[in-house]
């Protein structure tokens, strides 16, 4: 049995390493590949560095790494490079101080072949981490924002996203199905929820669709049979089963299980 089919067995999982993976493309790769960062896509960094700080899962010197770089970039002027970024990534990367807890690997996002899944499987599952992290976080603080991580997503995907169709779709539902509608915590869960499920009814049966990983509307009934009851969604059911796949507490090492 290889590591794709131990991972499918162990059902609707979060592996820290496709967390961990997707935060360092995101960063090296396409926030590295932007030539000139300012305005709007400088706040649009902010604001994704922002949410990573407050909700994403890394230790002590990930989360001091994740502080020093926002500071970096809220200190650097109207105009930022992405190279910088990059540098400053690269070096704190190369101190003794380990940032990372695993290998640049895909474990729940490695597809069949290499033109399968990875990058975009770890970024939606980034950003549903973030949402349900977000409600853990400030649950009954009335102040919190239940905006913070959707428009985080939505500048990311505006301005960094390499897939410039995947942008353009996402910015449409944005507009259509009222993203910023969104109420509270919980319903900004739902929102991605419901907006990650459109994509995949759009990508059933695609070129892109990996066929050991059928685009299904999401979660299937074997996995949450309360979530969906005669063809209906149960949506404080789908809170819940999100709140336990997407939280920390369940989030696996490479090894455990
Ligand atoms: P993914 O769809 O990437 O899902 C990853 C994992 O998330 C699944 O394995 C499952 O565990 C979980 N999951 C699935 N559905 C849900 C849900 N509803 N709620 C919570 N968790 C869920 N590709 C295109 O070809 N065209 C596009 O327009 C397009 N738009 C995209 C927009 C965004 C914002 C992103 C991040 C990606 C987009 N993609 C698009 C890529 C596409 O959605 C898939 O990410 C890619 O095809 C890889 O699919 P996958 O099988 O790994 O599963």
């Amino acid at each position: 049995e290889n590591l794709r089919q131990k991972v499918i067995k162990m059902g609707d999982v979060v592996f820290q390493a496709d967390l961990e993976t997707a935060l360092r493309y995101s960063f090296k790769l396409e926030i590295a590949s932007t030539k000139s960062i300012s305005g709007e896509r400088l706040q649009a960094l902010i604001n994704y560095v922002s949410v990573l700080v407050k909700y994403f899962p890394f230790g002590f010197y990930g989360k001091e790494f994740l502080v020093d770089l926002k500071e970096k970039i809220l200190h650097a002027g109207d105009v930022l490079q992405g190279s910088e970024v990059n540098f400053w990534i690269r070096e704190a990367e190369s101190e003794d101080r380990k940032i990372f807890s695993s290998p640049a690997q895909w474990i729940g996002c490695q597809g069949s072949s290499k033109n399968y899944r990875g990058y975009p499987c770890g970024l939606w599952k980034l950003f549903h981490y973030l949402t349900v992290s977000a409600a853990e976080h400030n649950s009954g603080n009335p102040e919190a924002d239940p905006h913070e991580v959707l428009n985080a997503m939505h500048g990311y995907v505006k301005n960094f996203f390499g897939c410039s169709d995947c942008s353009r779709h996402f910015q449409e539902m944005a507009a259509k199905k009222d993203m910023n509608g969104v109420v509270s915590l919980d319903t900004a869960i739902l929102w991605l929820w419901m907006a990650h499920n459109e994509v995949n009814k759009r990508l059933s049966k695609d070129a892109t669709e990996d066929p050991e990983f059928p685009k299904v509307q999401f979660p299937i009934h074997e996995r949450c049979p309360t979530c969906r009851v005669n063809n209906t969604w149960n949506l404080q059911e789908i809170i819940s089963y999100l709140k336990q796949v997407y939280s920390s507490i369940n989030v696996r090492y490479i090894g455990s299980d």
